[in-house]
């Protein structure tokens, strides 16, 4: 069980946090601000509103239910407007293109810097953490005398092959007409291999992401250190081996919503509601009630993924021919270049195919969540047998503190590695995507039903393959765990970080 951290009394530092526009962004940024000001910082999270509406009924309950909690958060407008963008359109979930997306980034990397600069001058903190996505943000701690902390939400495994990948370029050696165009990722502990059509667009061309990236790498060369969403616990060989390339001090404090859990817990408030911005959680809980223990697959892709009709359908067509119960979590597909008006169709028309649908109306095996499912809770249900997920990290981290072994279906960002950890840890089954997306907007080749029904009778069906990952996943889940205990690598990280922030502050007020 994670220890509950213990609140003390010091006159607080005032530290400002500034998530970016992405839930998997927001929600471990802001467990962070939470557990500092339950640890006696004060903390103002800088957000708009349609994304403080994600987390603000949990501030409030941590103000109402923790004695001294010093926490609040400040909204600035949107640019929807300058931007040809409907209200409410802030978060990367809500677009349905990447065009769009592409607005919602523009807003909130250039539009809003200047209305965020002024708000923190005003707010006059002793400390900013920012999204990595904010570097700017290191010019103004430069210029206020205040240490900047950048948070990163991916792992270490991650990090370091990204550097062999800079450092020794392998990808440039491999002939391109070569069979599986596959390289072996040099400097690393274990034998890596990856595929050319796995790794980001950014290593071949010079462009906006490559951009991107460098700047946020430079500001935090400059900055106090990295926090990372991640414990030693879970990735120990590449703890090291990241550590002697950041350039920068490191504190990794996850995973972040452990704590919170434990810390909800202890309230008595209740955990379902964080993460959960549109709080449906009741039926599908009663329904995994009624499952066998570890008989259930939960599919969901995380908070913005968009599927082609086709695809949704392979899906579809593998989990009718599974024979394992399942829950499906189906997100709005929409139009791919307008916001249009929400109804049925936009979920495409794959749950009308005539035996997938007779499943759903018999509401049989199957439980289908339409928008936003509170994934937490369902991978804490004992009824959770496997996870068909698209390796978003967070989801990583709450599955494997859960032992939930996972089947991978990697589709963008730093998905692509997530699974080679995986699997290197023989904690999951591949699914079989090889090829890297330049965003939610999936257009890499439709994974046949036949790959995806194999991966699930692997994942999900009585064998030698299935006994020994799940018991990886439960050996993994009490590693993890402990990571957040007294003592735990997280735990002390988060500790010693929060001190830190305090003896700059210190510092600072005296000379
Ligand atoms: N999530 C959720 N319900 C959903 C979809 C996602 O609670 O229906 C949460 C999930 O628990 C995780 C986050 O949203 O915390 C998704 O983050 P991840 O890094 O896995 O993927 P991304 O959203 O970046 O693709």
């Amino acid at each position: 069980m994670a220890a509950v951290l213990k609140k003390q009394t010091t006159i607080p530092p005032h530290v400002v946090f500034l998530p970016y526009a992405m839930t998997s962004h927001i929600t471990p940024l802001v467990h962070i601000a939470r557990l500092f000001a339950y640890h006696g910082l004060r903390v103002t999270i800088i957000t708009t509103p349609h994304n403080a509406l994600i987390f603000q009924s949990s501030i409030d309950n941590d103000r109402c239910l923790v004695p001294g909690c010093n926490i609040s958060v400040q909204t600035l407008k949107f640019p929807s407007y300058e931007m040809g963008l409907p209200d409410g359109v802030e978060n990367f979930s809500a677009c349905p293109s990447l065009e769009i997306a592409g607005k919602v980034h523009y807003g909130f990397f250039v539009l809003l810097q200047k209305p965020m600069e002024q708000l923190i001058r005003n707010l006059k903190p002793q400390c900013i953490v920012s999204d990595m996505f904010f570097p700017w943000t290191i010019d103004l701690a430069e210029e206020l005398n205040i240490p900047r902390f950048s948070f990163q939400t991916a792992n270490f495994f991650f990090q370091c092959v990204w550097h062999c990948l800079r450092e020794y370029a392998p990808h440039e050696k491999v002939a391109l007409d070569s069979d599986d165009q596959s390289f072996l990722i040099p400097g690393l502990p274990h034998e890596i291999k990856m595929k050319l059509s796995e790794i980001e667009d950014f290593f071949f061309e010079d462009n906006f992401s490559r951009q991107t990236y460098k700047a946020v790498r430079e500001a935090e060369l400059r900055s106090q250190g990295i926090i990372h969403n991640t414990c030693s616990e879970l990735e120990p060989e590449y703890v090291d081996i990241y550590e002697n390339i950041r350039g920068v001090k490191g504190w990794h404090v996850g995973p972040t919503f452990l704590f919170i859990n434990e810390l909800e817990k202890s309230q008595n408030s209740n955990p379902t509601c964080f993460d959960d911005p549109w709080k449906k959680c009741g039926d599908c809980l009663n329904w995994l009630e009624d499952q066998e223990p570890n008989s259930v697959l939960f599919v969901c892709f995380g908070s913005s993924v968009r599927f082609s009709n086709d695809q949704l359908k392979e899906i579809a067509l593998a989990l009718n021919a599974a024979k394992c119960p399942f829950i499906l979590v189906a997100k709005e597909q929409g139009n791919k270049n307008q916001l249009e008006e929400k109804d049925d169709n936009n979920y495409g028309d794959w749950w009308q195919l005539d035996s997938f649908k007779e499943l759903v109306v018999n509401n049989k095996r199957c439980f289908i969540v339409k928008g936003w499912a509170p994934q937490v809770l369902i991978l804490e249900h004992r009824a959770i047998g496997g996870f068909l997920t698209h390796c978003g990290w967070n989801s990583v981290l709450e599955a494997l503190t859960m032992g939930i072994p996972l089947i991978t279906w990697p589709l963008f960002a730093e998905q692509f590695y997530n699974q080679k950890l995986l699997v290197l840890l023989g904690l999951a089954i591949e699914v079989g995507s090889d090829v890297w997306n330049s965003g939610f907007i999936v257009s890499s080749p439709v994974v046949s039903r036949e790959k995806i029904e194999l991966a699930i009778e692997r994942l999900m069906y009585d064998s030698e393959e299935r006994k020994k990952i799940r018991a990886n996943a439960k050996l993994m889940a009490e590693k993890v765990k402990s990571s957040a205990e007294e003592g735990g690598s997280s735990h002390s990280h988060l500790i010693a970080l929060i001190e830190e922030i305090k003896h700059c502050a210190t510092f600072n007020s005296s000379t």
